[in-house]
């Protein structure tokens, strides 16, 4: 992977390979923006391009060092995440002591640090006096999508890289591109904001099993009949598919909106587009009132999800709502 194969984020490719053409290399990174918008895929390909012996300022895969990084083995590159909810200071703790030793090459040693803002107190103040006299040369690389939660004081110390949203058209093309069905890559699109992100979740093989059920449940629910609730529910956790239900809920949410969408004539931006026979019937069989009125109870529903309500009584409650 090189600058190059990265999709969109040309601003954040700028600043850092302008950085390594000039020998301007900061000691310290914060990529915010967006989850799933690139960032980790930004930053292993930064660090590949410090190491790199063939190029200055891109990776070119090639040599040594490059592919020890691609191989997950580079002894001068560490990778922290939160374990569990948090980053805890032992885990800062563990990085001081690797960067004590300096690189076995010439070059800094790097590290990266996913959920920067989930920090606890304790790790944050850690990092900081790190980021203030690193025992080693070193660059690291924070990434955030809460960057504001970040201690001002780590906030100030270290340059902000900023990524955007890819737009949904160059996702998109992108995503066909790979072979990607049109209809799963319409629903990947509307519930991620990069393309890694899409990848991911179109790499599991729930993904295109949620989005038939929800089609499903979507279409039982304007029926008379209220077997939808019962199944559903049973169906759901048996297969493991319950342990998803934000997704299934954000689903919902998208074809409430094609409702709205269509009546609007906005067919372009109809998500569920292999259904638009279905849509165009289903629309008018409800007021743009009631569509708006579904589309806050899904959005209700992830909410509760998110503070920990029981998932099952969750989902039954929304079912309930739109058979009444
Ligand atoms: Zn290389």
């Amino acid at each position: 992977m090189s600058f190059d194969e990265i999709l969109g984020q040309e601003d954040a490719k700028r600043l850092l390979q302008n950085a390594l053409r000039k020998d301007a290399v900061s000691h310290a990174y914060l990529f915010t923006g967006p989850a799933g918008s690139g960032q980790v895929k930004m930053a292993l390909t930064f660090a590949k391009a410090i190491f790199c012996t063939a190029s200055k300022d891109d990776a070119c895969g090639e040599c040594l060092e490059c592919r020890k990084v691609e191989h997950g083995n580079h002894p001068d590159l560490t990778l922290l995440r939160p374990e569990g909810a948090s980053l805890k200071i032992d885990q800062i703790r563990e990085l001081q002591r690797v960067f004590s030793y300096r690189s076995e090459g010439i070059h800094p040693k790097v590290y990266i640090i996913e959920g920067a803002d989930l920090m606890t107190v304790q790790a944050a103040n850690s990092l900081l006096k790190f980021l203030e006299e690193p025992p080693a040369p070193a660059v690291g690389i924070l990434i955030s999508d809460n960057s504001s939660a970040l201690l001002p004081t780590i906030q100030s110390r270290t340059q902000r890289i900023p990524f955007s949203p890819l737009h949904p058209d160059r996702m998109l093309q992108a995503l066909s591109g790979e072979g990607v069905p049109v209809p799963l890559a319409r629903c990947a699109v509307s519930l991620s904001a990069g393309i890694d992100g899409c990848r991911e979740l179109l790499a599991q093989n729930w993904f295109a099993e949620m989005r038939n059920l929800v089609l499903q449940l979507a279409k039982e629910s304007l029926g008379k009949s209220s077997s939808a609730v019962a199944t559903a529910g049973s169906k759901l956790f048996k297969t493991g598919l319950g342990e998803h239900l934000d997704i299934l809920f954000s689903m919902f949410h998208l074809w409430f909106k094609d409702m709205l969408y269509f009546l609007y004539r906005k067919h372009e931006s109809i998500v569920f587009i292999d259904q638009l026979d279905f849509i165009s019937k289903a629309a008018r069989q409800r007021s743009t009132e009631q569509w708006v009125a579904y589309m806050e109870y899904a959005a209700e529903s992830k909410r509760k999800l998110r503070s920990n309500a029981n998932a099952q009584l969750c989902l039954e409650q929304f079912l309930i709502r739109l058979e009444g």
